[in-house]
């Protein structure tokens, strides 16, 4: 997963997801200057969390968020010619993603934070990545998250033949739903680079392409700072927030998110992972 082989597409790809990010931009967010006139600082290391944070069980009993049904009402899903870029709005509800995952020195602070606050997340699992730490991968279906594929090995898709674009899809469903007991209902191509018989696939493995309106470019290790006010810049109902708990240094990525998190919660967003029969 070395996300350098490719600066000059990445760059073009992730150039038009800030800027849609940008359009979408509200003055929503500002640390500390939320709708509560004194927002809670963040809690210190090992302070208690200021809500119980719940039982797995607990997360599988809401009725609105989660999965959701694998289909759409018609009974299939949809061959896009794009992915998604954003959720629908509902109320300010935004969704946070992290991708290339698992990895065990960086995802369990990341699920520890999402758990202390109560949120939940989607989690764009790589299968080798799964297969070598099923634990965690247990752990994000258990805590609520959604596990969504990454393919395999995080190949470029668009540069390889259908039957291994097919076998990297389909590997990753495998053993997420080993694991997980459900197959992935999501699907994010590496590198924002899909092409149609990458959504063909997709869809025919029942998932939904999800791409994301805001990258923290996280990957690229500009600072615990500067992530934090890259998220709280792109922040607006329906914004996706894309960060990174594996392929490289995630320690920025693992400290930001106890940063930005409460000063979303503060700021009135409902971090929450999207329904499908939103779209
Ligand atoms: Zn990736």
């Amino acid at each position: 997963m070395q996300k350098d082989h490719l600066p000059t597409r990445r760059r073009a790809l992730l150039a038009g997801a800030v800027s849609l990010g940008a359009a979408g931009v509200a003055a929503a967010f500002v640390p500390g200057t939320g709708e509560r006139t004194a927002p809670a600082p963040p809690p210190a290391a090992g302070a208690r969390p200021a809500r119980r944070p719940l039982r797995p069980s607990e997360y599988r009993l809401r009725p609105l968020t989660g999965y959701g049904p694998p289909r759409t009402p018609h009974g299939r899903t949809p061959v896009r010619r794009e992915p998604l870029l954003r959720v629908p709005e509902h109320g300010r509800t935004m969704v946070l993603s992290f991708d290339d995952g698992p990895d065990p020195r960086y995802t369990p602070h990341i699920l520890d934070t999402l758990a202390r606050y109560e949120v939940r997340a989607m989690f764009f699992v790589c299968g080798e990545m799964a297969a070598g730490h099923r634990d965690l991968v247990a752990r994000m279906a258990d805590e609520g998250h959604v596990v969504g594929n990454h393919t395999w090995t995080h190949p470029l898709l668009t540069r390889l033949r259908r039957a291994r674009i097919r076998s990297e899809m389909e590997r990753t469903s495998d053993i997420v739903e080993k694991i997980c007991g459900e197959r992935p209902a999501w699907f994010r191509a590496p590198y924002g680079a899909w092409n149609h018989a990458v959504f063909r696939l997709g869809a025919e493995l029942g998932m939904e392409s999800l791409a994301w309106t805001v990258d923290t470019l996280d990957w690229t290790e500009p600072g615990t700072r500067t992530i934090v006010e890259r998220v709280a810049d792109g922040a607006a109902p329906g914004v996706v927030v894309l960060s990174h708990d594996a392929g490289g240094d995630r320690s920025q990525t693992v400290r930001a998110l106890r940063t930005y998190l409460p000063g979303l919660l503060d700021s009135g967003y409902h971090l929450t992972v999207p329904r499908r029969q939103y779209v």
